[in-house]
């Protein structure tokens, strides 16, 4: 009870300390704590420094955006965050990435835990050559899930939106459904195994302005309950549904490009006001 006390009194104290910084409050004015935090990041590639100086902070019900030119770096930092970098021969990560304060390349940590929990979607709709049902319930399965499978496909694909679409033909193979569909069935399957963090990897550069219409609406939903990270080359996208933007960009090196993070901050300020005249540049699309 009087630790409880203490540590309300402790989160006033901050609250009142950081009333300057309005970036990280939530209405209620308590101070949000990160549920992914990078410092000093970088990224190596056998001897090649792929990309620097990435220190960011990434909270619970936003949609961050990864903006900035191809080669800088975006899907590299993105892979850290599930350690799918791990799977790459060579790959080094350097610096701190914690989820929830832990640590993400702690020893104790299971790398395989980590990619429960932190699902990742990819820029091709990729479904299992299964049904739509299985598609949802393979994962669910694997990961142990002993509740009513029935009703856990049909949640699921009502989070994912697509429900209403597919609920006659649950048998079919989930490779028959249009691109949008499948993105959508994809991000279904990784909702499916109760994430609290979603990363996409340009989720809509394979798809029609109407899928891509609806991927949008469906993450800004979906942002009610976890922490999305999302990679785009679409610069209104992420000025459309994401709370906050990190600016990539790259330089040339003697060993190829090496990017690094130029700026991060609110939506808002990154499109408008941002502090680095490269990202102005970048946003304005004099560059890219
Ligand atoms: P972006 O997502 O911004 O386009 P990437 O993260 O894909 O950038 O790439 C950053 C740099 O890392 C590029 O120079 C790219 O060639 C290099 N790179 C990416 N993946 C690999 C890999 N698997 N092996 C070696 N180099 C890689």
């Amino acid at each position: 009870m009087v630790v409880l006390l203490i540590q309300q009194l402790e989160r006033l104290q901050i609250t009142m300390t950081n009333q300057t910084q309005p970036s990280n409050q939530t209405n209620d004015q308590t101070v949000k704590e990160p549920t992914i935090r990078t410092e000093n990041v970088k990224v190596y590639y056998g001897d090649a420094l792929a990309v620097r100086d990435v220190t960011l902070d990434m909270y619970r019900n936003e949609i961050t955006a990864f903006i900035g030119p191809s080669g800088c770096g975006k899907s590299t930092i993105l892979r850290c965050f599930n350690r799918l970098n791990d799977l790459i021969a060579g790959a080094k990560v350097e610096g701190t990435i914690t989820f929830e304060g832990q640590n993400l390349y702690s020893k104790k940590v299971d790398p395989v835990e980590v990619r429960r929990r932190i699902g990742m979607v990819f820029q091709k709709p990729n479904p299992f050559p299964k049904s739509i049902y299985e598609n949802i319930a393979f994962g669910a399965r694997i990961n142990g899930y002993q509740g009513n499978m029935d009703e856990l496909v049909e949640s699921t694909l009502r989070q994912a939106a697509l429900w209403e679409e597919v609920k006659d033909k649950l048998k079919e193979n989930g490779l028959s459904l249009s691109g949008g569909q499948q993105q959508r069935l994809c991000i279904a399957r990784a909702i499916a195994i109760q994430p609290e963090v979603i990363l996409l990897d340009e989720p809509c550069s394979a798809l029609d302005p109407i899928s891509t219409y609806n991927i949008e609406k469906l993450l800004t939903d979906l942002k009610e309950k976890y922490t999305l990270i999302i990679v785009t080359h679409n610069m209104q996208q992420a000025s459309r549904i994401s709370d906050r933007t990190a600016f990539f960009n790259a330089e040339p090196t003697p060993k190829g490009k090496q990017g690094y993070l130029v700026e991060y901050d609110e939506t808002e300020t990154i499109f408008q006001t941002p502090a680095q005249e490269a990202t102005q540049q970048y946003v304005t699309g004099a560059f890219g």
